[in-house]
């Protein structure tokens, strides 16, 4: 399936929610959320219609999907690795999505979202353990050191997404030195440090079918 290039404000209000796609401007009063919370379409503000089980399995799915920017088939196969593991299959696949590279990259501030982030990482800005990585989907592990390469560190869109980023602040399994920009695992992220609301088991059980 192809990545999809329309206008992404359009996903979160289909999803209800924000999904943080792009950049500042999703914590200004400009976000779409902000001023018009309704689905999308013509008759998106009357539109009530009755969602059956598989309705919510599927959108909740949709929205985990969208907000890491993942196609379909790379998110069923986190969620199979997923599967594979010990431990509770939704919550592992939430830990397994948070610690793709491009969500460590956006979530330490280099980057204002997601989508700039997998750019940053593709472009050859980043670096892991003092080598050059270019696969967003590169899966990081505790203890790995994260850095903007030296010769991207006058980079202006890093810049102002670090200034951005401060009043963010940073996953609490993370740690960040800002002027040396450089970010550490310190460990692998809980279910509790996954803030965005969603409701993993559902999704589990749209795949359980
Ligand atoms: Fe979603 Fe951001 Fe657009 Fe708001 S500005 S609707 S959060 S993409």
């Amino acid at each position: 399936m192809a990545r999809y290039r329309g206008p992404v404000c359009r996903l979160c209000r289909r999803e209800g929610m924000k999904l943080f796609l792009k950049g500042e401007r999703c914590y200004k009063e400009k976000c779409a959320i902000e001023r018009r919370n309704a689905p999308p379409g013509q008759h998106g503000m009357g539109r009530r219609r009755k969602v059956r089980a598989y309705g919510l399995q599927l959108r909740e799915k949709q929205k985990l999907r969208r907000i890491y920017g993942l196609l379909e088939g790379q998110f069923h196969g986190t969620f199979v690795e997923a599967n594979r593991r010990k431990g509770i299959t939704g919550e592992t696949l939430l830990q397994l999505l948070e610690l793709r590279l491009d969500n460590v990259v956006y979530s330490l501030g280099f980057a204002t979202s997601r989508t700039q982030a997998r750019q940053l990482v593709r472009h050859g800005h980043i670096e892991i353990d003092g080598r050059r990585v270019d696969i967003p989907s590169m899966r990081v592990r505790q203890g790995m050191e994260i850095t903007v390469r030296e010769g991207s560190r006058k980079n202006a869109h890093i810049s102002e997404a670090v200034e951005f980023a401060q009043g963010r602040g940073i996953p609490p399994w993370l740690e960040l030195a800002p002027t040396a920009l450089k970010g550490k695992v310190l460990e692998n992220p809980a279910r509790e440090d996954i803030r965005f609301p969603i409701q993993e088991q559902l999704i589990v059980e749209l795949y359980s079918r």
